[in-house]
This record gives structure tokens, sequence and C-alpha cells, in this order.
């Protein structure tokens, strides 16, 4: 079994020249794959405008006319791909051998009654991408794209997204929790979701707290805690799925603003 470490190596040099917001993504994409058991490699990042040639003339003519219509994989000249900014890339699923790969949109490998190649499609779009396989026009399934709103003409003419995306800083609501009868520091209300430091309920329900460096996430138990908010410095995870993901029960009083977990 591969480490996530090793599932995002493998992908590391298809993620240079990548716009630094979507690098994360795609990053954090490889990373929520693994989580859900499905191994994905990305073949294509950033591509230059020669490169992009390169690929449009496949199955074409040097007028840009289509002779072999079997060899096309680009619809797009150099400049017309998302790609050429940085802003898409493409994946294929990985085999857990590590080095094959399957273009396979029909492989269920997690075995959960659901196609892998959708799951990441799926995965993909709640992480804000745009996926190829939705096009009518040209349906792409391996591709993913961030334009951040800007058209392939306001690309062309010039207009480049933000290098950093806006920082969401978490307003704190005070919410007190008690854990097996002890009060323990404040939890936070982000986004509808208590938070609460991770240290402060793991260890109390006997959980093992690690950090996965590759990952930039907690572990409890060695696995990881996808939703994570770093809040000075310490790591806070929603207070209701990690406990009872270590077996208690959760209970929200909304007059008290107040959580009691019990184990
Ligand atoms: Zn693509």
């Amino acid at each position: 079994m591969l480490s996530v470490d090793q599932v995002l190596n493998k992908s590391q040099a298809s993620l240079i020249g990548m716009h630094p917001v979507v690098k994360e993504k795609v990053r954090e994409l490889i990373i929520r794959c693994y989580a859900a058991s499905i191994l994905i490699l990305i073949t294509s990042g950033f591509r230059s405008f020669s490169e992009q040639a390169a690929i449009f003339a496949k199955g074409r003519d040097n007028y840009g006319k289509v002779v072999r219509p079997k060899d096309v994989v680009s619809n797009a000249r150099p400049g017309r791909s998302m790609h050429n900014y940085g802003l898409a890339a493409d994946y294929v699923l990985l085999m857990p051998d590590g080095k094959s790969v399957s273009w396979s949109t029909v492989r269920d490998g997690n075995h959960n009654g659901h196609k892998d190649w959708f799951e990441v499609a799926e995965i993909a779009k709640s992480l804000g991408f745009e996926w190829g396989g939705d096009w009518d026009r040209f349906v792409d399934m391996p591709h993913i794209q961030m334009s951040f709103g800007l058209t392939i003409e306001e690309l062309c003419s010039g207009l480049r997204p933000p290098t950093e995306q806006p920082v969401m800083k978490p307003k704190p609501i005070a919410i007190s929790i008690k854990v097996n009868g002890k009060s323990v520091i404040d939890g936070t209300l982000i986004n509808g979701a208590v938070f609460v430091p991770i240290r402060c309920i793991g260890e109390e329900l006997g959980g093992a707290i690690g950090w996965d460096n590759a990952a930039k996430k907690p572990t409890i138990n060695g696995e990881l805690v996808m939703e994570t908010a770093i809040i000075n410095g310490s790591a806070f995870v929603p207070i209701r799925s990690v406990s009872e993901g270590l077996g208690a029960n959760v209970i929200w009083c909304t007059a008290e603003r107040s959580v009691t977990v019990e184990k």
C-alpha cells in the first residue's frame, strides 16, 4: 500500500508551473481521493504554448484541419487551453502497484459501488473545479480546471487570476464544551459546525493524535482528519464527526450554546 506521500510525489513533476492556488487544490484532490481509497496520478498540468501547439497538431494537417480523427487529442490551439495558464490538470487512476494506470471510467477499485473515475470528479467539483466530463461539446473526462471566473478570451487578452486565495478568517463564537463531564477549552463555530482544538478532544476520548506532514493535516489513530481549520497555529477539528468517529455521543444544546460529549 502506497503512502499518501508516495502518491503525491508521483504527480509532483506535473504540478510544476501551475497556478499556486490550483496546485494546492490539486494536491488536496489527491489527498482526498487517497482518503477515499482511490489513487490518482496527474498526467498533465501546465503546458507551454509550444507544447499546446504540438498537442493540437496531433491528427491534423499544417492548417489545423482534422485528417486523422482518431489521433485528435485537443481542440485547443496554443493559448486556448486552461492548461496554458496553469489552471487545469488531467488525471488518471493509479493502480495499487503505483506503476500502472487505468483509463477505465467504470472501474470500482475501492468496491463501494461507485465508479472511481466519477468519484474523483465529484471530489474535484466539491473543491471548486470544473470537470471536463460535464462538457457537452468536447467531453474531456480526465480534465479538471479552475478559471476563477475568467474566460479563455480574458486570459488570452492578458488577465490573470490572483495568485493567493482570499483567506477566510473564521469568526470566533465561543461555545462551551464538556467532554466526559470535564470542561475543555471553548470551541469555535465555523460555517455552522463546532470546531475544537484536536488535542482537547482526541486524547480525552482515547484517540492517538498525529500529524501528516505531506497532507498537512492532523491524524487520529493514523487516519487523516480531512476537515481541519488552523487557528493561531493550532489544528481545530469538527467536534461532532471526530467524537462520533471515536465512539462518543455528542449532544448540542442551542439555548446554552454548549456541546456535551460522553464516552
Ligand atoms: Zn486537460
